[in-house]
């Protein structure tokens, strides 16, 4: 992409607004703009960005063997009275009558619909087990809807739903997501600790949040420090493995670790004093284990391998997807802008020109994009007539990750300059050694 045809509104005031770095960055680098309370229209850097987490969360959604699916936004009341949740949801449900005056609402989670697919298609025990997931846009009405994309009323969510014969199943499939999800965040250059969570108004036995750890974090949590030692990495998981899944999940929720909902300051005392700490978490995603309370309610039964109809054993799983964009901003930015994880960032690298309109500079900075562009990268060119420092203010802000800078001067000894945005280090070298080095390190992304 050129600069000079992209749509980047940057933001030269801080936005007042903004009470979190996040929320100020995403609004000052043009990634989103606010509609109405905590609704977001998302820019063109901004929406490319989210597209790059959707495809990881998918990515790993299909190593594990879910199946991805789309259901609607905009929902009938009637499976919700059927499950008891209309009523109980109370004012954080959009309700809305269509011009028939029948109730309808703005989906803020989909477990009544996703059981209604279940037990209209599926009958036996030999469909099992069955994971369907889709990355959809929620509504909840929150009564503050702040800090931007990460309490947003309008929001998009992974969702998924596992179905399975029996209550071990249904862990394994918890397990399962538990897996997916560690190297999920992993991949977005997260370290996402699973606390164990208390199960809240969807009701249910085993469930686990996901934090991030940071200082704007709206949970407060407490852990033992061993945990931030755990990396998931690039291990191979066979997730048919019931084991396999069971030893990472026994390995990653052994220590303590709690938000304070689920607080116990007696266990707590039993972390060796040096481990223990306590500081705030933003929360990006959560599983559930819940048995069968939907199947029981809403009559989701297959017939056993005996003949005789079994209730399914469900759970679901969210990732804040939207909320994402905030929590990895949150994780990492310096105070000059963003810094994005190779993993999720709008483009690979960018190229600057510290001297528009000169012939060889310019001849230069094109072969380099044309370069990158035919080794499958990424790349954004600011080719804008503009000052240097005005170019480098941008791509600070804007956090991608690799830049590099063409000028006159450096091309007269055949090298450009390639920054690492994280470390502020640069190197010089020569063009095309510059691009072999971008495709090395995007090779192992
Ligand atoms: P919270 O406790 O933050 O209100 P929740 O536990 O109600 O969230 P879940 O139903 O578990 O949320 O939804 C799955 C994920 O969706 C959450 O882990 C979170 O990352 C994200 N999420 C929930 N509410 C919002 C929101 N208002 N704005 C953005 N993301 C959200
Ligand atoms: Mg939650």
């Amino acid at each position: 992409m050129r600069m000079s045809r992209y749509f980047l509104p940057v933001l030269k005031e801080t936005p007042r607004e903004a009470q979190i770095v996040s929320h100020r960055l995403m609004l000052q680098a043009g990634l989103i703009k606010q509609a109405s309370a905590g609704i977001y229209s998302w820019l063109p850097m901004g929406y490319k960005i989210l597209k790059r987490i959707e495809q990881i969360v998918h990515e790993e959604q299909a190593k594990a063997g879910h199946l991805a699916m789309l259901m609607p936004t905009i929902q009938s009341a009637d499976l919700w009275r059927e499950s008891g949740r209309y009523d109980a949801y109370g004012d954080e449900m959009l309700r809305i009558k269509d011009r028939g005056g029948r109730d309808m609402l703005f989906t803020p989670t989909a477990e009544e619909l996703v059981t209604d697919i279940f037990r209209s298609h599926v009958s036996s025990y030999k469909d099992l087990p069955l994971t369907l997931y889709q990355i959809q846009w929620k509504f909840r009405d929150e009564t503050r809807p702040r800090f931007g994309v990460m309490r947003g009323r309008e929001f998009l969510m992974k969702d998924g739903y596992n179905f399975d014969l029996t209550k071990e199943d249904a862990l394994h499939a918890y397990n399962r997501h538990l897996v997916s999800y560690l190297r999920t965040y992993e991949r977005m250059g997260l370290q996402a600790i699973p606390m164990r969570a208390d199960s809240g108004p969807i009701g249910g036995d085993d469930t686990h949040e996901f934090l991030v750890l940071a200082e704007t974090g709206e949970s407060e949590v407490f852990y033992d420090s061993e945990i931030t030692d755990l990396t998931f990495g690039d291990r191979q998981i066979d997730f048919d493995d019931k084991a396999a899944c069971a030893a990472v999940l026994d390995e990653f929720t052994s220590r303590y670790a709690r938000t304070d909902e689920t607080h116990d300051e007696a266990l707590f005392a039993q972390v060796p004093e040096e481990r223990r700490r306590t500081a705030r978490g933003i929360e990006v995603g959560q599983i559930f284990y819940f048995g069968t309370k939907y199947s029981d309610a809403m009559g989701a039964t297959v017939q056993g391998p005996d003949g005789k109809p079994v209730a399914v054993h469900m759970g679901s799983h969210g990732i804040g997807v939207s909320r994402l964009l905030g929590a990895i901003i949150e994780a990492s930015h310096d105070d000059k802008g963003i810094i994005w994880p190779e993993g999720v960032t709008p483009f690979h690298a960018g190229i600057v020109n510290l001297r528009q309109g000169d012939e060889a500079t310019d001849a230069a900075c094109e072969d380099l994009y044309d370069s990158l562009r035919a080794a499958g990268l990424d790349p954004l060119y600011d080719d804008r007539d503009e000052r240097a420092g005005a170019k480098f203010g941008t791509m600070d802000l804007i956090g991608l990750p690799w830049r590099i800078t063409v000028g006159p001067r450096g091309l007269k000894s055949g090298v450009v300059e390639l920054t690492s945005r994280r470390t502020g280090e640069s190197e010089e070298l020569s063009p095309g050694d510059a691009v072999a080095k971008l495709i090395a390190i995007y090779a192992n992304v």
